[in-house]
């Protein structure tokens, strides 16, 4: 590049030059409702919520999706992440969780998120 500009990857790790939203949550550099949090992982409520409980766990290091090559270590702290929302929420009669990876699933942010979707009776559609 130009002289004076450097390469930046994209990792959770330099919150100033990241311009991924769900990276920007992590470093609490922009608000969220924090359900849950830990060194590796945090979850917070969906802004735009598809049930009465919607949550989403994130690591807070930047993956594109849950096959970008994620470490065993976070993708067991997200499901520990997962086990404390239901508990925080009281989603004692049980929940969804979902994964978006790419266009034809629908993701909108490209940082890795798990869905926990609960709060009401959830039915038959979609799984
Ligand atoms: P997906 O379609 O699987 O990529 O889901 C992205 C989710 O992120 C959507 O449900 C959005 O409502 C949610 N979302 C986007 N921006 C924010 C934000 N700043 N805080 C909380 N949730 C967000
Ligand atoms: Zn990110």
């Amino acid at each position: 590049g130009e002289p004076g500009t450097r390469v930046v990857t994209h990792s959770g790790k330099e919150p100033a030059m990241c311009d991924c939203i769900f990276c920007k949550i992590a470093n609490h550099e922009i608000p969220s409702t924090v359900v849950y949090e830990d060194d590796r992982v945090i979850a917070f409520d969906d802004l735009n919520p598809q049930a009465p409980v919607h949550t989403l766990v994130i690591p807070k290091k930047h993956y594109a999706d849950i096959t970008d090559g994620v470490p065993a270590e976070t993708l067991g702290a997200m499901a520990h992440a997962i086990d404390e929302v239901a508990r925080v929420k009281g989603l004692d009669k049980g929940f969804r969780v979902i994964s978006n990876k790419g266009e034809a699933a629908g993701q909108t942010v490209m940082h890795f998120h798990m869905h926990v979707l609960g709060g009401k009776d959830l039915g038959e559609g979609l799984i």
